[in-house]
């Protein structure tokens, strides 16, 4: 039976303080799941965030990684340097780096096998542009977006992948794919990844949904047969909505 995983990806949002602040009005609200609770947050918050989880069932990750150990790359994070303070998550791949920073499924593969080397585990984004879903080819591109970002990839660091489908019109603009279409979606995701690297191996593999996920939408979504659970933008900037969706399955 897969764990259920909930990650916040705050984005460019919160400082320090704030961060220190949530988290500690957190813990005690999450402190009874048996739901894994991640909190990806900004490079300057990773510190205090990794002191302010200690002794606490939170965990924390970044929002992206390069792939080179060291060297003249001005403005970039290893994941050595990750790893050094015990950050344990990365997202790589999020639309919004494809879109704005040129990420590309060959620089997705590159990040994963770099991040699984060091011992992060990574989550990684796949998801349909509007156009591409109303042309009918979502099954075509997110399967195509795996297969790239899974390249070369052993049976081991497969399974400990999390994979986030994340339809990118549905990012941040309030509208949510139906949990049929999602676990649709994610279904198809497991299945190729059964083509390539066997039953078991995809039946290991953790993929989460997002995509305006909020406390009135997540029990419905994270109890479909092959949502893990999500991957949630807006609605983890407030203790009070991202509670709810960690707690999606306590009445
Ligand atoms: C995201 O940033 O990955 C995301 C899904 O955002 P939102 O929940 O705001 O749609």
């Amino acid at each position: 039976m897969r764990k259920k995983v909930i990650a916040g990806n705050w984005k460019m949002n919160m400082l320090p303080n704030e961060a220190i602040e949530f988290i500690t009005e957190l813990t005690p609200k999450v402190k009874d799941t048996k739901n894994e609770v991640i909190l990806c947050v900004p490079y300057t918050d990773l510190f205090y965030s990794l002191l302010a989880v200690q002794e606490t069932n939170i965990h924390i990750g970044a929002q992206n990684v390069f792939y080179k150990e060291s060297g003249a790359y001005t403005g970039e994070v290893s994941p050595k340097m990750l790893k050094c303070i015990n950050t344990e998550y990365v997202i790589i791949g999020h639309s919004e780096r494809r879109q704005y920073f040129a990420e590309t499924d060959e620089t997705v593969n590159l990040k994963l096998k770099a991040s699984l080397n060091e011992g992060l585990k990574p989550i990684v984004c796949v998801g349909e542009t509007l156009e591409q879903r109303e042309a009918n080819e979502t099954e075509k591109v997110i399967t195509s977006q795996v297969e790239k970002a899974l390249a070369n990839l052993t049976d081991e660091e497969v399974k400990n992948t999390i994979i986030a489908y994340e339809p990118i019109w549905a990012i941040g603009t309030g509208k949510t794919a139906t949990s049929e279409d999602a676990n649709n979606s994610i279904k198809q995701i497991r299945n190729k990844i059964k083509e390539l690297y066997g039953e078991a191996v995809s039946e290991e593999v953790i993929i989460l949904y997002g995509g305006s996920v909020k406390p009135e939408n997540a029990k419905e979504l994270f109890s479909m047969s092959d949502i893990d659970g999500g991957l949630v933008g807006g609605a983890s900037l407030k203790v009070d909505s991202f509670e709810k969706i960690v707690n999606f399955d306590k009445e």
